[in-house]
């Protein structure tokens, strides 16, 4: 008889944005924002942007952010081959930012964190 066992591990993908994501080095600029973290595409894509951060390994492109964002911070970047999704919200305009916080509030996955600088 054999048995499957089917190991799953939730922090496999899908973590949430670190709260602490400030203090990993900055390792790129990208669209006019700074990206932190480990950078090594397709699979690793880093935190895009300071203000509005955007945690591109995380975010599986709904794009609930683009919709609710009332000052049109975010564009939709393509991220062919990340495991997550094939494309990304992208805090392009992150200096229009008027700290509503409702990305950050309704992302389904945590990916977005907003810091008032
Ligand atoms: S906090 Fe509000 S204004 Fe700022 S990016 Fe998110 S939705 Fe847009």
């Amino acid at each position: 008889m054999t048995v499957k066992i089917h190991l799953i591990n939730k922090w496999d993908k899908n973590m949430p944005i670190n709260p602490d994501f400030m203090k990993n080095p900055i390792t790129g600029e990208h669209n006019s924002h700074k990206v932190r973290g480990e950078v090594n595409p397709p699979e690793k894509l880093g935190v895009h942007g300071t203000q509005v951060a955007v945690d591109h390994d995380c975010c599986e492109g709904d794009g609930i952010c683009i919709s609710v964002c009332p000052v049109s911070v975010f564009d939709w970047v393509g991220s062919p081959g990340h495991p997550t999704s094939k494309k990304k919200s992208d805090p392009v305009r992150e200096q229009d930012c008027i700290f509503c916080r409702a990305c950050e509030s309704q992302c389904p996955v945590t990916a977005i964190r907003i810091t008032e600088l």
